[in-house]
């Protein structure tokens, strides 16, 4: 059955609406993602969680957007990363990147996000999942502001979701990045890209972030550790991240349709 709301008739979203009036918004920016993966990863992976969670709690899900925004990044966040502290450093526009990734302003994604859930709410849809791939405290926020803002208590629910929500863990282009791409995309990943283990990968040199600079307990030399080295990275392990976010989400969603009034 087409869970693909772009791919569906009318009378089909119709359908697939009174039977689960749940919509899901894959959400990610084209952006950097080491030189091994496809600038598209954030997206992609929002858009396979959104499906998988669809088969699972039923649903119907938007063509992914490619947007989100993004911030210059705080001194502390900048030596977790091994730099300086003092650097002005856009999102993953790191200097001596090939290209520099298209995020779009604050406010203005704001108001696209919000614009598309105040069309699902006149479709009738009344759980809308954001289901988000990319880390920016800054996006991460604007998104959880439109969804506080256009929720209707009891109504209309809008919720987040996605791996940084639903998911084992966050990083940045390392294992688990590498590894659902590898499982859903295995054309977009070239590992040729990076140098041969066990040469470490400088965190500033490659835009690879393990967990633990993500969570602020960078390695000492501030390198990718080995057990989050995407060079190791499998298809295995992205199915099984995937499925395991997927069942988060679908329980989340039906847990939210269950919790409103009746139509
Ligand atoms: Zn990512």
């Amino acid at each position: 059955m087409e869970l693909r709301y772009e791919l569906m008739r009318p009378q089909e979203i119709v359908a697939a609406r009174t039977r689960t009036p749940i919509a899901y918004v894959p959400i990610g920016p084209m952006e950097w993602h080491g030189p091994h993966m496809a600038v598209g990863m954030d997206m992609l992976h929002a858009h396979t969680m959104a499906l998988e969670a669809a088969r699972k709690a039923g649903g119907v899900v938007l063509p992914p957007l490619p947007l989100g925004t993004e911030t210059y990044t705080d001194a502390e966040r900048l030596r977790h990363r091994g730099f300086e502290g003092s650097e002005r450093i856009y999102g993953m526009d790191y200097p001596g990147f090939a290209l520099p990734s298209l995020y779009i302003e604050e406010s203005a994604f704001a108001i696209i996000v919000r614009e598309i859930v105040r069309g699902l709410k006149r479709q009738a849809f009344r759980v809308i999942a954001l289901v988000n791939g990319h880390g920016a405290l800054n996006h991460r926020n604007t998104l959880m502001r439109v969804a506080t803002e256009t929720t209707e208590p009891g109504r209309v629910t809008v919720l987040l979701a996605g791996y940084l929500y639903d998911g084992r863990y966050r990083e940045h282009a390392a294992i688990g990045e590498t590894s659902y791409l590898l499982a859903y995309h295995p054309e977009a990943v070239d590992l040729s890209a990076l140098p041969p283990l066990p040469k470490p990968l400088g965190y500033r040199d490659f835009g690879v972030l393990d967990r633990q600079t993500v969570v602020g307990e960078p390695t000492p030399d501030f390198t990718v550790a080995p057990e989050h080295d995407p060079r190791r990275a499998t298809p295995e392990r992205g199915r099984d991240d995937v499925a395991y976010e997927s069942d988060r989400i679908a329980r989340r969603v039906a847990e939210a349709l269950a919790a409103l009034q009746p139509a």
